[in-house]
């Protein structure tokens, strides 16, 4: 067998790893912000049977401007969105692909804020965009002059925001988004991903659209839908974005099957997202319970917890995976992530870290004291 380094490689691909977070499969699985809650049955039903109806035509190449779709998202973002606004792929990882695709590539760059979503970094080496990695300030916050700053200095071609931020939680002003938009001249994309996690009433990038054409807004059906399997992002943006990503998409990209189970799941939107409320308690529910056990948690606007004070996380991971609760090592010195779960989950993953020696915290003085 031959190895990578015998294969005519792209030079700039060489010495990179792939996306990995591990599928194992142990019995509490909080490791890539899934939703933990299996769709409702009657959902499922009407699924199967639009897949079946799609079946039926299935040696014809799907709707390739996937229109009902398109008309189904619009409908779901409101804010005034129709169809010419929207596009989609399999994955939100797909729509920002192309994205960097349309515009980005050789000779430009692509500026993220660091920690951010690890895939934002492989997208660009797989485009061949230059990817730049900027600071955020301190308790992983962005404010509008630490943004604006760093894109005035680097002048990128694209700005991804995460918003809120994977993998530390982290919700961001519409402050900080306007005024990157403002200090570029090229396209910003906020990645919603986890939206609908946010505290009830915190705006949306959405709001921002009108009047700004270089902003892209994208969503994704795999976390708050519960559709991760599903394989469907989309965005939503100026309608001359989406005819620019035309340009870039495989012909067909989205199998009739995909949007045939997408409109359906569309369809009951309400149904879909009704463990939400649930999923945010549960968040909430992490947060308290680990400050409670000595960690430091930090403030999360989506389905997930970032926490410090985990004196060493390969050793926590190792130990609660033992414990059969897999976690996310997000390689943050002091740091672990987990997902919120249903109740019971979570209470598996309290209980198993309650297990665990406590966390190292600062010693206080009179301890000192006592240990001479
Ligand atoms: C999970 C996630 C996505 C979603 O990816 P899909 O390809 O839609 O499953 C996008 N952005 C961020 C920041 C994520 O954490």
């Amino acid at each position: 067998m031959t190895s990578l380094e015998d294969l005519p490689l792209r030079s700039d691909l060489r010495g990179l790893t792939p996306y990995g977070a591990p599928q194992l499969h142990v019995p509490v699985t909080l490791n890539v912000n899934e939703n933990t809650h299996t769709i409702p049955e009657p959902v499922a039903l009407d699924i199967v049977s639009n897949l079946a109806r799609a079946l039926l035509t299935i040696n014809r190449y799907p709707d390739r401007e996937f229109s009902e779709l398109r008309d189904r998202l619009a409908g779901y973002l409101g804010h005034g969105l129709t169809r010419e606004n929207i596009w989609a792929a399999n994955g939100s990882n797909e729509v920002l692909q192309h994205i960097l695709q349309a515009f980005g590539g050789p000779g430009r760059s692509l500026l993220g804020f660091v920690p951010t979503y690890s895939m934002y970094s492989i997208l660009a080496a797989g485009t061949g965009t230059r990817w730049i990695a900027a600071d955020r300030d301190a308790d992983f916050e962005l404010t509008p002059a630490t943004a604006a700053d760093w894109v005035t200095k680097t002048q990128p071609d694209i700005v991804f925001l995460c918003s809120p931020n994977n993998p530390t939680g982290t919700p961001l002003s519409l402050e900080t988004i306007e005024a990157v938009y403002a200090a570029s001249s090229g396209i910003v994309v906020v990645d919603e991903a986890y939206a609908e996690f946010g505290a009830r009433g915190t705006p949306s990038a959405l709001s921002l659209l009108p009047g700004r054409e270089r902003l892209l807004v994208s969503r994704t059906m795999s976390k708050a839908f519960a559709f991760a399997g599903a394989r469907v992002g989309y965005l939503a943006a100026d309608p001359a974005v989406t005819d620019a990503l035309r340009l870039v998409r495989l012909p067909y990209h989205l199998s009739a099957l995909t949007q045939a189970a997408a409109n359906a799941a569309l369809a009951h939107s309400a149904e879909m997202l009704a463990m939400v409320d649930d999923i945010r308690d549960q968040r909430d529910r992490l947060v308290t319970e680990l400050t409670r056990l000595g960690y430091a948690p930090h403030r999360s606007g989506s389905n997930f917890v970032l926490f410090g004070g985990v004196e060493n996380p390969r050793a926590t991971f190792d130990a609660l995976l033992a414990d059969g609760v897999l976690i996310r090592d997000v390689g943050i010195p002091g740091h672990l992530r987990v997902s919120a779960g249903t109740e019971a989950e979570t209470s598996a993953f309290l209980d198993a870290l309650a297990r665990l020696e406590p966390p190292v915290g600062p010693v206080p003085t009179n301890a000192i004291e006592s240990i001479n």
